[in-house]
């Protein structure tokens, strides 16, 4: 019997969005598993700037130092895809606010979340933290950073690296975040994460980031604000603001009941699958050139 072939441009508009919500969970579980390394690699590049400047020392082209200037290229012409899709540490943060929501839903709970104003606020923590950062490692003094890391606990878990004498803090602080990770998808990248600081003050060019084209809303829909993890209002079509906090995850347009928000080149609309699959190859392929 002769196999039917499955053609994406053949899908209805509802299958194209469950098949990109399968997409975005394949390619965060690959990136988990295979490249769990990319966002303490990426940091550490910022530390060595910062440290060399404050030891009047040259800024070389060192390993970290590729991975931080491939990050950020990447980053200012498709926004924050890493962040969405390939950081293993934001996957994390979504993994545990998803099985929060799902064992409440078992349990008949109400899954408790951070209001908005407050997560408004809160969100400038990670220039705070990033800031200190910057000092400590111009100062010479990022020891005494030493073990209280979180995404250093991280890394030695998934490496199956055991040994936290040295690293109490920093599982606690770990600890910490899971349990705040349970109240805010994406709790840690929006409130404390130097790397996503550094993300969201990066001037993205305004191509694929997006916009909600206003006139074809539902009146009074705030569907793709509520599910957006950095509670975004999407910018009306046209115009050529960039929201630092997107972390390009997608969510909102697998959200949209009139499919209403794309990105600035209409090509992809309604081709989000191609164009997704497309910038997570490419983002393995910078990574694989720069010998991650
Ligand atoms: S904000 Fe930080 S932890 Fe979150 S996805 Fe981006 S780099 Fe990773
Ligand atoms: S605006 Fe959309 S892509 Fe950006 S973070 Fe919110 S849901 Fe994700
Ligand atoms: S979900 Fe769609 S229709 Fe609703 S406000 Fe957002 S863009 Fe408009």
């Amino acid at each position: 019997m002769q196999k039917e072939k499955i053609d994406i441009r053949n899908l209805s508009v509802k299958q194209k969005k469950k098949l990109h919500i399968y997409l975005r969970a394949v390619i965060q579980l690959l990136y988990f598993i295979f490249l769990p390394s990319a966002f303490t690699a990426g940091f550490a590049g910022i530390k060595y700037i910062f440290t060399q400047i404050g030891i009047g020392n040259e800024i070389t082209i060192t390993s970290f130092m590729t991975v931080l200037v491939v990050l950020c290229l990447y980053t200012i012409v498709f926004g924050r895809f890493f962040c969405g899709f390939a950081c293993a540490f934001g996957t994390l943060g979504e993994a545990v606010r998803a099985f929060y929501v799902f064992m409440c839903k078992k349990l008949k709970k109400k899954p408790i979340t951070i209001g908005t104003k407050v997560a408004g606020y809160l969100s400038y923590i990670k220039y705070v933290i990033l800031t200190g950062i910057v000092i400590l490692c111009f100062k010479g003094s990022y020891s005494v950073m030493q073990g209280k890391s979180p995404w250093d606990v991280f890394s030695m878990l998934h490496a199956r690296n055991f040994r936290f004498e040295r690293y109490t803090v920093g599982v606690i602080v770990l600890i910490l975040l899971v349990v705040g990770m349970c109240f805010q998808e994406r709790f840690f990248c929006r409130f404390f994460c130097p790397m996503g600081a550094v993300f969201s003050i990066l001037p993205v060019l305004p191509f694929f980031s997006l916009h909600r084209d206003r006139e074809n809303c539902i009146k009074n829909c705030t569907a793709c604000t509520r599910k957006c993890p950095a509670d975004i209002e999407l910018p009306k079509k046209g115009s050529l603001e960039v929201r630092g906090d997107c972390f390009q995850c997608q969510k909102c347009i697998d959200t949209c009941p009139k499919s209403n928000i794309h990105c600035g080149i209409h090509v992809f609309k309604g081709n989000e699958v191609l164009f997704t699959l497309f910038r997570a190859a490419l983002l393995f392929c910078l990574f694989m050139w720069i010998g991650l």
